[in-house]
């Protein structure tokens, strides 16, 4: 490939949904890019972005809301918006999205108290709060993804199923309908603290319970949307130097040794 190759996030409401780190997905995908020399460009897309600009990005990342930002959220991504973000998920542009906002890509997330908020309906699933008396799922989070093709590149690059570490924090309980699951929980709550699923997964789209530590936890997993963020721009097969992931190996052993000699926080 002759041009430098680079790359454009789109950050969904980046002052309305970015709950619990969920900034640090971004920077993660922006640093490993720019520690590769892969020049990388942020695009907030919010209320004063045009709907056009929605079609210039590479990777999504939308964050997790409370209540009420996820309705003044709704209440923009109408119309033209909607349609281009529906689309570029549709035709397979990478993303990731956490807690509030898979709720906004489902049919409708049904909060504590007050109206239904319609989602745009794009991914097969629904999220209802049981009500302001009930308990909220908090905590570390430990889930094996299993989401067909995502769970099979991801094992041949780790060369062992792809375990994720994450930490959720949300009061709606999501089920799904026909679409696939992200994976399974191995610790913790995920979708529902019922069925035993972690999110869904749809197109190249990831969506997740789990917050912004996400990425920098899982950093094969930022790994995976740049490269098929870079994939589909440049329509050619992509190799990413690979970088000095040690410390997070670290921490995610540290991680996993703790949550499986407690069995605080195991909901399975
Ligand atoms: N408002 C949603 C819930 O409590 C989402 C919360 C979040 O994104 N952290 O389920």
């Amino acid at each position: 490939m002759s041009e430098i190759p680079c790359l454009t996030i789109g950050w969904l409401y980046p002052n309305l949904m970015s709950t619990y780190g969920d900034r640090g997905n971004v920077i993660s995908i922006q640093r490993r890019c720019q520690w590769r020399g892969i020049p990388v460009e942020i695009l907030p897309l919010d209320q004063q972005t045009e709907a056009e600009q929605f079609n210039h990005v590479d990777v999504i990342v939308g964050g997790g809301a409370q209540d009420r930002q996820q309705e003044i959220v709704m209440r923009d991504l109408q119309g033209k918006k909607a349609d281009i973000l529906r689309k570029r998920l549709e035709v397979g542009t990478p993303g990731v999205f956490t807690c509030g906002s898979p709720q906004l890509l489902g049919h409708y997330y049904e909060p504590a108290l007050g109206q239904r908020i319609q989602g745009l309906g794009l991914l097969d699933l629904v999220t209802k709060h049981p009500g302001p008396k009930a308990s909220r799922c908090i905590g570390n989070v430990v889930f094996e993804i299993t989401a067909s093709p995502l769970a099979e590149d991801l094992q041949q690059m780790l060369g062992e199923p792809p375990v994720i570490i994450g930490f959720e924090n949300h009061g709606g309980r999501t089920y799904l309908g026909d679409v696939q699951p992200l994976g399974k929980v191995r610790s913790g709550y995920g979708n529902n603290g019922e069925d035993g699923y972690e999110g869904a997964f749809y197109g190249n789209a990831i969506a997740t319970y789990s917050h912004g530590p996400l990425l920098p936890k899982n950093p094969f997993l930022a790994d995976w949307l740049i490269k098929t963020a870079l994939q589909k721009k440049y329509q050619t097969e992509i190799e990413l130097i690979p970088l000095d992931d040690s410390l997070a190996q670290q921490a995610r052993e540290a991680m996993l040794k703790r949550l499986e000699t407690s069995d605080l926080g195991v909901h399975s």
